[in-house]
Parts: C-alpha cells; structure tokens; sequence
C-alpha cells in the first residue's frame, strides 16, 4: 500500500508507455517488503533538465533513463561514474550522500547474458555489430574491456560507427575493430562468432532482412537486443543453422537487476523479475 512514507523510484523516457520496467521493479519491491514504488514518466526531450530538478525536489530515491535521454540527462546530474563516463551514456540514476549520481548497468547486463545464459566468453573472439547507436556503445565497451580480438561494425549512418570504432581502440588498443561498408557485412558475417543486432530493425513483421540467412552457422552466437518479439526473423534464421541465439529480455532483467541493486542495496531475484515481464 502507497503511505506517506513510501519512496519512489521513477523511469524517465519518450515516450514510455511501452516500458516493462514498472513491472519487474514493483514486483520485486513488494516481494522484498520495499516501501518504494517505481512508475514511469514520459519526459519530453526539452524537459529533461527540469525533470532531474523535479527528482532532487520531491527527494527520488533514484530511477532509469532510457531513449532519446540517456546522454542529454548527463550534465544535469552531480555525479557520473566511471562505467557511465566510458559508455557516454546513463540509464540509472542513484543517490548516494544527497549526490544524484548517473550509472551505466546495460554494458553489465548484456555481458551477464552473454556469458550466464549463453556460455559466450569474449576473449580472442570476433564479433560483428549492427547499429551503433547508444546500446551499441555500452556493448561495444563491454566487448573492448573483455578482450574481445575483433569487431566489425556496421551503422547505416557511417560516421556512427566510425565514431564507435574509434571509442573501441581508444578503450583497448589491442582490439581490432573496424567500420564496415555495407558490402563487407557478409564476409564479417561469415566468419564473426557472434553477431550482435543492435539496431531496431526485426521489431516490425515488414522490417527488412538484417542478414543473408547464409552467413550463418552451428558454432556461432547470435545475439538481438530486441525482446518483442521473442524470436526476430534474424534469430530464426542462425537458430535454423544451427546457431546459439539469445534475445534481449535476459539482458533487459540483468541490467534492471544491478539498477535495483544500487538504488535498494539488495539483490533482487533475477528469475521473478523475468516472470513479472514475461507473464
Ligand atoms: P539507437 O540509439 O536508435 O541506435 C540504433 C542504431 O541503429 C542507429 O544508429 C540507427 O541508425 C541504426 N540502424 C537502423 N537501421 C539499421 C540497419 N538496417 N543497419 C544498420 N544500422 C541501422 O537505439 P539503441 O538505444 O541503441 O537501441 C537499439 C535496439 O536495442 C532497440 O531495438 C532497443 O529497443 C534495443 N535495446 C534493448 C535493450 C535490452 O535490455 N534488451 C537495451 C537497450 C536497447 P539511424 O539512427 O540512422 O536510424
């Protein structure tokens, strides 16, 4: 039951009727016996400053940033931390000593799915990326610190993934990464081990084919962000040959889970919170 002195946590984005976050993070609140409550707020992009103001007013206890304000919400909070700094982007804001600081679990959250839920170490592996956008980033810098050997990345805007190219050997020196033209995804394809879809294209059932379904193979990862639908065309395709797939719900639970763990300094059931999106 709200009482007056129930806490809230908040996620802020635009827009954000879609969000699962509400769903996992109450869930495991009242199973924890947690008087907070965690709603979402859809936060027009001129809005963000006002918004981090309006968390320090009413005394949030902390939240989640999400799409378009991830970087744009940065100056406007006390603090960033060190993972955030390198990702450039924030999705969890916490409070620490009065001090609203910006934190960066997606990075975390992928890698804990990679490696718990499909046996994927990357290590001396190659990796193919499409998208560079912001998730793109955090994975990207996850991928460097792990030592991963190579990465090709593809954006349909090539300055993006020039940029992330650059960010990569800029964190890692020893990492082969390189922006890819359009004809040489085939080719990275081929002989990636894992392939990361890191853009937003197999939400749509008229969404067009992200790879060649020939590129793909039994030894291979292959990994999408997207989690709805559970099974894009592209994981059809690579589980069809044989590949490992994983979609992003497991990434989506981790990285909310280090999120909850920072805001309420308890670790949540990773396996309730699942249930709570996915029922
Ligand atoms: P974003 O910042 O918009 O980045 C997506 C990038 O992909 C953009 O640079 C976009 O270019 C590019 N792109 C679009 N179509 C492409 C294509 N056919 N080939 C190559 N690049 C293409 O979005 P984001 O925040 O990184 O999110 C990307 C996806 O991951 C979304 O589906 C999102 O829902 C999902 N996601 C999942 C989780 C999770 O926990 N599972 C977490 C974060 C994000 P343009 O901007 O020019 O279109």
């Amino acid at each position: 039951m709200i009482k007056a002195t129930t806490k809230l946590l908040c996620i802020l984005g635009h827009p954000i009727k879609h969000s699962k976050s509400p769903l996992m993070h109450n869930k495991m609140l009242e199973i924890l016996g947690i008087d907070s409550v965690y709603t979402a707020f859809d936060v027009e992009p001129s809005k963000v400053e006002d918004a981090v103001k309006g968390m320090k007013a009413l005394g949030i206890t902390g939240g989640n940033v999400t799409i378009p304000h991830k970087e744009t919400v940065m100056p406007f909070l006390d603090e960033i931390t060190e993972e955030a700094k390198n990702i450039g982007a924030v999705n969890t804001i916490f409070v620490k000593e009065g001090k609203y600081i910006g934190d960066n679990t997606d990075g975390r959250g992928f890698i804990i799915s990679l490696m718990q839920d499909g046996g994927f170490d990357p290590k001396g592996k190659k990796a193919l990326i499409l998208g560079a956008g912001g998730a793109a980033k955090a994975i990207v810098t996850k991928l460097a610190m792990e030592n991963i050997c190579c990465i090709g990345i593809f954006d349909i805007d090539q300055s993006k993934s020039q940029e992330l190219v650059n960010h990569a050997k800029k964190l890692n020196s020893t990492v082969n990464a390189t922006n890819l033209k359009k004809e040489e995804i085939e080719q990275t394809a081929t002989q990636a081990d894992l392939i990361i879809n890191c853009t937003p294209i197999g939400m749509k059932e008229t969404d067009p084919e992200l790879l060649n379904k020939k590129v793909f193979n039994q030894t291979q990862v292959v990994f999408d962000l997207i989690y709805n639908p559970s099974e894009t065309k592209l994981l059809q395709d690579a589980k069809n040959a044989g590949a490992k797939i994983i979609n992003g719900l497991g990434m989506l639970v981790y990285q909310g889970a280090l999120s909850f763990e920072r805001w309420t300094g308890e670790k949540p059931d990773t396996n309730i919170m699942m249930k709570a999106i996915t029922e």
